[in-house]
């Protein structure tokens, strides 16, 4: 009789070998109604990419604490083609916590991001692939062709945010990048070495280095549900983002703070003059409160950024885990073709 303990264990570690396949990974939140339909997409690029390309193929669902059937739905998936990861985490720790859980679990070199929601098309993948392996790219990322269909106020804060980013940063990181993106092993490897707790990939993809390249793509519609992400859950993703990645914050911080203590020793001074010399006596409780509310409100900010930096010190001090495994369960293309012919 097999051991079906020995059998998973054997299977969990033995990918094809390493390098040659790719882990195409799934961030899931209540995506149930959905993982079918891209299952079955990914199932028939699988299939084309060992036949052109010969390489394997795997794709890892993570469930990132859905309320609905989505780790019952992935666990079930037929593995015909390619191996089937699935995930559970022990509750929601967001999306970047997911990506992060896919990384480490994915049993091929190369790995790929991919929304559930089929917001981003399977068909790319496809040159996604030529360009790593054809073209020698090591990060191939996806950017939204344009955002006309997105409100004002969601543009103006999105230009905003990549203008702080990038102020002055070494490593720029691309505008309207999103996370659907082709990571070579070498790539994939250097993003798994980074310490970091808090993690914003989007960012550290671009940080790494290596050969990068931008593909231009229409996003989709979601193919059912609602987005996750609201006006207060972009604020907190964007400044967790901010401060994460660079310090122009703070740096702007210090600047504000030398550009109101130079208008505070001109005004100074131009009160001073007029006193000595033309003897007048500044009126003065209106200009005073409004000194103290421009002054306290800056330093109230300030304090602010100042505290955003320290929750990110105490949260990486801390040194907790970025997500707890309750389920996982792989199915291997092998293993099924076997238990078929049984
Ligand atoms: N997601 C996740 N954890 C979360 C929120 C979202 O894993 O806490 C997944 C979600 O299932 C989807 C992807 O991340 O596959 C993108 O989420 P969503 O479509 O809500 O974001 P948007 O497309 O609006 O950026
Ligand atoms: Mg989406």
């Amino acid at each position: 009789m097999v051991n079906l303990a020995d059998r998973a264990a054997a299977d969990f570690q033995r990918a094809e070998p390493r390098l040659a396949g790719l882990s195409i990974i799934v961030p899931c939140f209540n995506e149930a109604a959905g993982l079918p339909q891209l299952h079955e997409k990914l199932i028939n690029i699988a299939q084309m990419l060992r036949e052109k390309r010969g390489l394997a193929v795997e794709a890892v669902y993570i469930d990132d604490g859905s309320r609905d059937a989505t780790y019952a739905v992935a666990a079930n998936l037929p593995a015909r083609g390619l191996d089937v990861q699935a995930i559970a985490l022990s509750r929601n720790f967001g999306k970047e916590a997911a990506l992060l859980a896919g990384l480490r679990n994915a049993r091929y070199g190369a790995v790929l991001f991919i929304d559930a929601d089929g917001q981003h098309p399977p068909a790319l993948i496809e040159t996604l692939v030529g360009h790593w392996r054809d073209d020698g790219y090591d990060v191939v990322y996806t950017a939204k062709a344009h955002r006309e269909n997105e409100a004002l106020l969601h543009r103006i804060g999105v230009k905003l945010f990549y203008r702080l980013m990038n102020w002055r940063a070494r490593q720029r990181i691309p505008e309207d990048a999103g996370d659907f993106r082709l990571l070579s092993p070498r790539a994939a490897d250097a993003l798994r070495q980074l310490p970091e707790r808090t993690r914003f990939f989007k960012g550290l993809s671009s940080w790494i280095g290596f050969k990068q390249l931008r593909v231009d793509y229409e996003p989709e519609e979601r193919a059912h549900g609602k987005s996750s992400w609201n006006y207060a859950a972009l604020v907190g993703l964007s400044i967790d983002g901010l401060t994460s990645f660079s310090v122009a914050p703070l740096r702007m911080a210090s600047l504000l703070g030398v550009a109101l203590a130079a208008i505070a020793l001109l005004f100074g001074a131009a009160i001073l003059y007029e006193t000595v010399v033309y003897g007048k006596s500044v009126p003065g409780y209106p200009s005073l409160v409004v000194g103290l509310m421009v002054i306290g409100g800056v330093q109230l900010i300030m304090i602010g950024i100042v505290g955003e930096y320290i929750g990110k010190i105490l949260a990486e001090q801390k040194g907790r885990p970025s997500y707890f495994v309750a389920e996982h369960n792989l199915k291997t293309a092998e293993r099924e073709r076997q238990d078929a012919a049984e």
